[in-house]
């Protein structure tokens, strides 16, 4: 345990302490505000100074905890470094873990002074020792153990943490930084885990609760986790932000902000649609569609924990601080017709089809179905088609392996045995969503949206729609992803 990392059930008062936490009658805190800070929010001694001067202002009116993600890139600097070790190659790992203490040390420096600037110095040198150390062990064994790697990628979250909370006691905000191993409570799945809530719920009574009732913010690691045993796990990548909804729950905040780097969630991503605009407000379903479709300013994760008790979320931009954010909400007054588009281009789809119309197509479909299950790979879309009872799937490139794996050796039988076509995988394809409450019974949405990609000159390979209306999902050739997903945007404006 390092300094600015602690646990302890006992905790003094700080001098200075400002708003501490209060509780109903029901034992639930009042008014607590759960923040979130992404990678670029933290990505250096100017975005934490900012950070920071936000949990301040909000500190002054209410309880805060924040999240805080790694500084931006340095999760895939991990993982690389992590992969330069499996494949034995030592100065690859050497090289990036010069990079990743400089810009550590490089911010401890233009963040901190004197004492408090060596005591977090020698902090962060123990943490990236830590990391060197699993990697020299990654490179011995000439592999990367699932359970080592997220130990390992975590402590990217530990640095961030620990550098803001030391910046904000610099500053007089009494805060402390928190492992999140220390609260969030996951099964074993290790790079995407599933936190266990009744569970989490007894940390955070015991962990966060005791800070707050002082006036002290906890800065918690967003990511990870640990399962019961002490086994440390991650959320999956982009998880920080599923990590500040799992403490938003357990903790009954009375909202969650999500720091990042845009104005809100917008009509498409910015980086791909130059007009994309900036939507006020959506609905948890409308926010959970598109962060499900690839819309990455949310986890998709992150919604669920907070449905279930109607905890408002802002998502905000750190850059652009008068700026409102868009609020997500159970219920908002949504216009006829679209409210934005999404995609993946990291997708695969498996096509099945059986050799006779003999055999059972339902059959098949439940088999390959629960193949999947066993693979952990999720279903992105599905489609059928009744006559040649063909079906597909579209699941996440990086699902694909182990997805086919489970099937064909679930449906081993039924292949060998002929009854079943060989499995088809087209990897050149992209998922485009098209999500809106309001599209429910809007007559001729559908068409529109098919012609304008048709007019792009796109192939269309596969249609989807729930039986809500809210969204409808679109595979098309890879190639002509990016001009179908503005095509679609301009057509929905
Ligand atoms: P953070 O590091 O703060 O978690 P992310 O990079 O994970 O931030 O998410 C923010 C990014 O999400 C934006 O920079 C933007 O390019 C992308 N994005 C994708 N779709 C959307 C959308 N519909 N609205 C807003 N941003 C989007
Ligand atoms: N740092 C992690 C990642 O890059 C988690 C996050 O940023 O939300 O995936
Ligand atoms: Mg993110």
């Amino acid at each position: 345990m390092l300094r600015g990392e602690r646990t302890s059930r006992r905790v003094s008062r700080p001098a200075n302490a400002s708003v501490r936490a209060t509780y109903a009658s029901d034992g639930s805190m009042n008014n607590l505000l759960v923040m979130k800070f992404g990678g670029t929010s933290m990505g250096s001694a100017e975005r934490i100074r900012v950070a920071a001067k936000i949990c301040a202002g909000q500190k002054t009116r209410r309880p805060v905890v924040a999240v805080v993600s790694a500084m931006s890139k340095v999760t895939d600097l991990l993982l690389n470094t992590l992969r330069h070790a499996e494949a034995g190659d030592r100065p690859g790992i050497e090289a990036n873990i010069e990079l990743l203490a400089g810009r550590h040390l490089e911010t401890c420096d233009e963040l901190l002074e004197g004492e408090r600037r060596r005591q977090a110095t020698s902090g962060i040198r123990a943490l990236i020792a830590d990391f060197g150390r699993i990697a020299h062990g990654m490179l011995m064994l000439g592999e990367r153990p699932p359970r080592s790697v997220d130990e390992a990628i975590a402590i990217g979250e530990r640095l961030s943490a620990l550098l803001i909370a030391e910046y904000l006691e610099s500053t007089g905000i009494p805060a402390r930084a928190i492992n999140g191993s220390d609260v969030i409570v996951t099964d074993a799945v290790f790079g995407n885990a599933t936190p266990i809530m009744a569970e989490t719920r007894k940390k955070a009574d015991q962990v966060l609760k005791p800070l707050l009732s002082v006036g002290i913010i906890p800065v918690v690691t967003g990511f990870n986790g640990a399962t019961v045993d002490g086994r440390q796990t991650t959320l999956g990548r982009g998880g920080s932000d599923f990590s500040a909804s799992i403490l938003a729950a357990v903790l009954d905040a009375s909202e969650l902000y999500i720091w990042t780097d845009v104005d809100g969630i917008m009509s498409a991503d910015p980086r791909s649609v130059a007009d994309a605009r900036v939507l006020d407000a959506v609905t948890y379903s409308e926010a959970a569609e598109l962060a499900y479709n690839g819309a990455k300013v949310l986890h998709p994760r992150t919604l669920a924990p907070l449905i279930e008790r109607q905890i408002p979320i802002w998502s905000k931009n750190s850059f652009h601080l008068e700026h409102p954010g868009t609020r997500i909400t159970s219920t908002v007054e949504t216009p006829p017709g679209p409210r934005a588009v999404t995609s993946m281009a990291d997708v695969a789809l498996i096509s099945l089809e059986p050799a006779s119309l003999a055999v059972s197509s339902a059959r098949l479909m439940a088999r390959a179905l629960e193949a999947l299950a066993d693979a952990n790979a999720e279903v992105l879309a599905f489609t059928s088609s009744s006559y040649r009872q063909s079906f597909c799937f579209l699941v996440r490139k990086e699902e694909l392996s182990s997805a086919m794996k489970c099937l064909e050796s679930d449906l081993a039988l039924e292949l060998t045995h002929g009854y079943l076509k060989p499995i088809e995988v087209d990897e050149n394809v992209g998922l485009l969503a098209v999500v809106g409450e309001g599209m429910h019974g809007t007559p001729g949405l559908a068409g529109r949206i098919f012609s304008a990609i048709s007019e792009q000159q796109v192939n269309i390979i596969a249609i989807a729609q729930g039986s809500s209306e809210l969204t409808i999902s679109i595979v098309v050739h890879r190639d002509g992803l990016e001009r179908a997903i503005q095509a679609v945007h301009k057509e929905c404006r």
